[in-house]
Order: C-alpha cells, then structure tokens, then sequence
C-alpha cells in the first residue's frame, strides 16, 4: 500500500502560552481541520505536549507522535527546541496511514477496536496498578474467580507470555504508548486460566497519559491450542531471550544505524539530519534500558528471585560505576568525586547487582543535579555495616516523597523521556535481597544523599585489616 509520506521537514513554532505562531502547510492544515487556526491555541494535543515539555524543561525534546485527522492517521517525528519565549517544531517522517475500514463511518480511534473485542474489561494507570475491572455482557466477559483488586499492580495479577515468535505485543503497546492487541497472559494465582489481552492507551485532552484500557478474552482451553500448551509461566532466562529477540535485537540495529548516520560515517550530511539521528539513537537507547528494566522487573518480582553472595570491595564498584558514568557526567559538566583508589570498604553482596544499583544512584544523581555541580561518592563502615553514599547538589527529595520514589513506575510527576520510574524500585528490591536497603538522607532543597547499606564481609575485613 502507498502511504502518502512528506519527506521535508515541516516547521512550526509555538508560543510560550501554547499559540501556534506559523506552520507549514500540513500541519497547519491538521490544525484547522482540528478546529484551530494560526495565532490560536495548538489544537493536536500530543504535539501540544511536546512543546510545553520543551518550554518547560528548556531543552530540546523529540518524539514519536501520532496524530487523527478524518482521513487517517499521521505518525510523524517531533523535534521541540525552546527559543527564548516560544518553542521550535520540526517534524520529520509525516507518514499518512489510511483510516481501517471499520472507522470509516465513525470517528472511533484504532485503539477502540480492541475495546469493542469480547471479554471483562480492565483498566490501569500509569503505574500499571488496576484502577477498575468490569464484566463484559457475553458468557466470555465473566470475571475470573479471583478478580484483579483495584491499587494491586497488573504486572502480579497476570503473568505475560510471548506469541510463537517470540513478541510481546503488549511490551511494544506499552513503550510506543500504542494499542496492543493478542497478548498472551495466565492469571499468576492460577496459571491454568489464560487470555488473550488487548489494550489502548488512555491520554486527557493536554496528551499527557492517563492509563490503559481494554479487554481480557477467557481462551477456552477445551480446544486444544498448540502455541498455548507451553508452560504456564515462562522462567526468567527463556523470558529475557524472547525480549532479546523481539526488542533488543531491534532496537540494537536502530540504534546502531543511526550512530552510524549521525557520525557521518557514510559521507557528510546536513547538520539538522544528523542531529535527528543523534536524537534517534538516544531515544532507542532510551528504549533499551527501559527493555532491560522490565525484563529485571519480571525475574526480581518472582518469589525465587535469588542474588548471589561474594566478598566485594564497596568503594572499588563506587569508582567502577562512576567511571562508568564520566562521559554522562562530562556531558553535563558535572564531576563525579569517587572514593580514593587506596580506599577498600568490604562488603557482602553480588558484585554486578551493586554495581547496577550504583550506576543507577550515580545516574539519576548526574541526570537530577544541576550543570556543573558535584556528585559525591563516599564510603563507610560501621556496626558491622558498611555503606556507600551518593550526595548531589540537585533539588532534592521532599521528606513525604522519601518512601513513595521506590514504588514502581513512580517519576514524582516527571514526564521527560530520560527515565522508566523503575530504577529506584529494582535497586532498593536488589539491595534487600542482599541483606541491605536504600535510604534517602539530606535537607530537602539541599541536593539529595541515597545511601546503598550492605552486610559487612567479616573475612575480607581481617584481610583488610591486617
Ligand atoms: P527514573 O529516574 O527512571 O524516573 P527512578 O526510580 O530511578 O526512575 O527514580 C524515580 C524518581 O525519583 C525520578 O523520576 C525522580 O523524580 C526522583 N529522583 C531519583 N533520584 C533523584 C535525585 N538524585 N534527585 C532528585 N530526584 C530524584
């Protein structure tokens, strides 16, 4: 099929307050079949959202967009760059994609098919907790016996399976904030009752997403299904080659390709393009990491998630993970002070799962403090414990927030790309699991001090010591 696509970039520019100063043509006729004009209010709300978040944040956002117009629906890619008062859009990849059948004679969105399919309904918001479940009107809309409790998360009511080959449709719904649909799931209190899931993202009229909302569809298990025979919950090895192969591996090529663009490996190229491909392969990057946050999310939720205990050096993986991290910090003219290499502080724990832990403390502490502060990374032992801590000069945690910034997919209302809300809560699960925790120290407003506390290895401190 042909899809009308407009290769040139289209420019557009919006006022502090949300005005649509000038667009080219496409878009501003989008504008005006939405029902605004020029010098009026954007009327699409996801590109809206793009530019305020620009404004706001005063940085450059770019992202995938998909806007409804009566004809069909456009997926395009959006750049936001704040200009003093007002914000600069660019838009590359307009990609016109014709109106499914069914819509032809109503203004129902893709998204509403899977709502229209059989079985109970659900709905989560944005931390994936169930916000209601509702029977359906047929015989396969008849709520499991045990139904999903409202505030309890989706990801411990329904365990996800991938398809025969290998793709979660729901994990691609979920990152490209898209409808889903025929995704396999059984329920985890009873794995033999199992569903075919569909879903829809819910966003309110400023594009800011609200949730999800679908279906569950009962798959009757007289008849017997070949792909739905395999085991009931899928171990976390087997669960992380099929994220290999449905994301990873995808998203590596992209990845890849556009570093390759925006090196100019290939040749020369305009300034704009490359900075597109940059974009592109940071938001790929971006994509990945939140890949492997739910794929830890899955093995560190089970039951029999175990870590494995070996005498480690706290202050030799605070200096791994800062360096790690000293092109991000640079990027941000920020410096990392990390323990003196004379330094050792023993410590039992596994050695790669402290070291994610401090990447990720070190990383929000690079990514949360201001241009050019200090990150401070120090050590200490005391009461057969030993703890390493991790100060910035940023904002802060507000002392009533201390608790709830460990919860799943809880971002304190941030909505930039930079992060999934789930680092903190997989650290903090990692640490416990190593006989440890992570607390939040240091007067709100005055930079924020995580402290990452491990059981003392008694052995390799009388090493030390002697
Ligand atoms: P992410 O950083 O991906 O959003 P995290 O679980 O790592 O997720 O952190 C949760 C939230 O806690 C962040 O969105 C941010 O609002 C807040 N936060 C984490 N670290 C810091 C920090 N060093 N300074 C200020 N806020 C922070």
């Amino acid at each position: 099929m042909n899809m009308p696509v407009h290769s040139a970039i289209i420019q557009a520019s919006v006022s502090a307050e949300g005005l649509l100063l000038s667009a080219d043509e496409p878009l501003l006729a989008l504008q005006r079949e939405t029902g605004g004009d020029l010098g009026e209010r954007l009327a699409i709300p996801q590109l809206a959202a793009v530019a305020r978040l620009a404004i706001r944040l005063g940085i450059i956002v770019s992202r995938p967009v998909v806007a409804a117009s009566d004809q069909c629906d456009i997926d395009m890619w959006v750049r936001a760059r704040p200009d003093g008062k007002a914000v600069h859009l660019s838009v590359i990849d307009w990609q016109e994609r014709p109106i499914p059948l069914l819509r032809n004679n109503s203004s129902l969105l893709e998204a509403d098919l899977a709502a229209v399919s059989d079985g109970w309904s659900w709905q989560v918001d944005t931390q994936l907790r169930f916000q209601m479940v509702l029977e359906g009107g047929d015989p396969d809309g008849v709520l499991p016996l045990q139904p999903p409790v409202p505030g309890n998360p989706f990801s411990s009511y329904f365990q996800l399976q991938p398809d025969e080959d290998g793709d979660m449709a729901i994990l691609r719904g979920f990152t490209q904030r898209r409808a889903f649909r025929n995704q396999l799931a059984c329920l985890t209190a009873d794995p033999a009752k199992r569903f075919h899931l569909s879903g829809f993202p819910l966003f309110d009229l400023t594009g800011q997403l609200l949730g999800y909302r679908g279906k569950a569809f009962a798959l009757d298990l007289a008849v017997p299904v070949p792909e739905i025979a395999a085991p009931a919950v899928l171990d976390p090895l087997a669960f992380g080659k099929r994220l290999d192969r449905s994301l990873r591996q995808p998203l590596g090529r992209i990845i890849a390709n556009a570093d390759t663009i925006s090196a100019q490996l290939e040749g020369p190229l305009r300034p704009d393009y490359a900075g597109y491909a940059q974009d592109i392969a940071s938001a790929g990057r971006h994509l990945m990491a939140l890949v492997d946050d739910l794929a830890d999310l899955q093995a560190i939720d089970r039951p029999d998630f175990t870590v494995v205990s070996e005498a480690i050096d706290l202050a030799d993986v605070g200096r791994r993970a800062a360096g790690l991290l000293s092109v991000k910090a640079l990027d941000r003219q920020i410096s990392i002070m990390a323990p003196a290499t004379e330094q050792h502080v023993p410590a039992n724990g596994e050695f790669r799962r402290v070291l994610q832990i401090l990447v990720n403390l070190i990383g929000n502490a690079i990514r949360y403090g201001p241009e050019g502060s200090v990150v401070r990374v120090e050590t200490e032992q005391e009461d057969g414990q030993s703890r390493i801590f991790v100060t910035d000069q940023g904002p802060g945690i507000a002392t009533e927030d201390r608790e709830r910034i460990f919860e799943k997919f809880e971002r304190l209302g941030r909505d930039d790309q930079g992060g999934s809300g789930l680092g903190l809560y997989i650290s903090r699960r990692l640490a416990r699991a190593m006989g440890g925790d992570i607390r939040i120290e240091g007067e709100a407003g005055q930079g924020a001090c995580f402290i990452l506390r491990l059981p003392l290895d008694q052995a390799v401190e009388a090493d030390i010591s002697v």
